[in-house]
């Protein structure tokens, strides 16, 4: 199932893009998020900023705990040990009701950075 999903013809998530030749994506219960994505989602859960993604899709940052949810995590706020619940900033795109926090930007971000320095020995 997450295979098909997150198959080598899988679209995006979030631009609607299949894969480019050699590019690595971070996968996802619904499906993967490429690299540009990734790099658009950590500029964007910080600055706030609305943009375009290279597919053309519209990109938005959530923070209100009432908005959806991390489709990667099903979170859509910190919790500390202490119990203090803490914001989460998440990129959404409309069009494909796709979201994703800040925690799994940079969980995705890792996973293909460590992939690309393994690649490299
Ligand atoms: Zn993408
Ligand atoms: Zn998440």
């Amino acid at each position: 199932m997450s295979e098909q999903i997150n198959g080598k013809g899988a679209l995006c998530r979030f631009c609607g893009r299949p894969p480019r030749p050699g590019q690595h994506r971070a996968p996802g219960p619904q499906g993967p998020i490429c690299t540009d994505c990734l790099e658009a989602g950590l500029v964007l859960v910080r600055d706030g900023r609305e943009r375009r993604s290279l597919g053309g899709t519209g990109l938005a940052r959530l923070t209100a705990v009432s908005d959806d949810a991390c489709e990667f995590c099903g979170r859509r706020e910190r919790r500390s040990f202490l119990g203090f619940h803490r914001r989460l900033a998440r990129m959404s795109c409309p069009q494909a009701q796709a979201v994703i926090c800040a925690d799994c930007l940079n969980r995705g971000g890792e996973l293909i950075n460590k992939f690309l320095r393994q690649r490299a020995h």
